[in-house]
């Protein structure tokens, strides 16, 4: 379980975190949700410790500034502009746990065939990251991800500018990776995909709006907290 307590964030001026308090249950995905600038990629960051904040969060219990080599993070818009292959690319998630320089194992380089399989990659396995399409390459950073095997994955707007087939290979997987008992978090936009796709959401607007189960907590009221009355005219 992730315990957040009372977290405050800024930049500069801003105040960009409000004094967030909440709890998330694990397996799940959860769906960070909310307008621009809400503080949806801040609270991801702080999250991962890269972004200094006051307040205290916890998993199971413990700092999780100490268990980051347990958490699997895509940036929004990542991109590296490395010349590696597909394959290649996805086998850097298997770093820092095997030591850089050495050799992977045999049994490493199937965690890494099976994320290709999974994600629908075999045929691009050898072609440079360059060369893929946006939802590709997404795939490929999920893939990377799957190799890292860590228990909790976070993913800042993975759908967006991605093709829908792309879309659907990543959630079938990511529904696979929480049967196995991950607890997975996505900033997301698209509202009309939220109750198919989160068992949980996080609404966010600079402060907490709400946040549970996505059948009690995504309702009109909520939404008109978090986005103003704009959405619905
Ligand atoms: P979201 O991901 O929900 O769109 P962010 O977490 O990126 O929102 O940003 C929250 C607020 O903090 C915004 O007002 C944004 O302009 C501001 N902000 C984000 N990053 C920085 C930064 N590095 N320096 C100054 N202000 C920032
Ligand atoms: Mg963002």
């Amino acid at each position: 379980m992730i315990q957040i307590e009372n977290i405050n964030v800024s930049y500069q001026q801003t105040l960009a975190l409000d004094n967030i308090t909440l709890n998330l249950e694990g397996p799940s995905i959860t769906g960070i949700i909310g307008p621009n600038g809400a503080g949806k990629s801040t609270l991801i960051k702080a999250l991962i410790g890269i972004i200094p904040h006051s307040g205290k969060i916890l998993f199971n219990k413990q700092p999780i500034r100490q268990q980051l080599n347990r958490i699997s993070y895509v940036a929004q818009k990542a991109d590296f502009n490395f010349p590696i292959t597909v394959r290649e690319c996805i086998s850097l998630g298997l770093y820092p746990k095997t030591k850089f320089f050495k050799r992977l194992s045999k049994s490493d380089w199937s965690k890494v065939t099976d994320a290709l399989t999974l994600l629908g990659l075999n045929d691009l396995a050898h072609r440079q990251i360059s060369q893929l399409s946006g939802g590709q390459f997404q795939r490929v950073l999920i893939a990377r991800c799957l190799v890292q095997e860590a228990d909790i994955i976070l993913l800042d707007e993975p759908f967006v500018g991605i093709d829908s087939v792309s879309e659907d290979i990543i959630m079938n997987t990511l529904r696979e990776l929480r049967d196995k008992g991950k607890l997975i978090l996505i900033v997301h936009h698209d509202l009309s995909k939220v109750p198919h796709y989160f068992d949980q959401v996080i609404l966010l607007n600079r402060k907490l709006i709400a946040s549970g189960p996505t059948n009690l907590v995504f309702n009109e009221d909520n939404l008109r907290k978090t986005y103003g009355n704009s959405l619905f005219y």
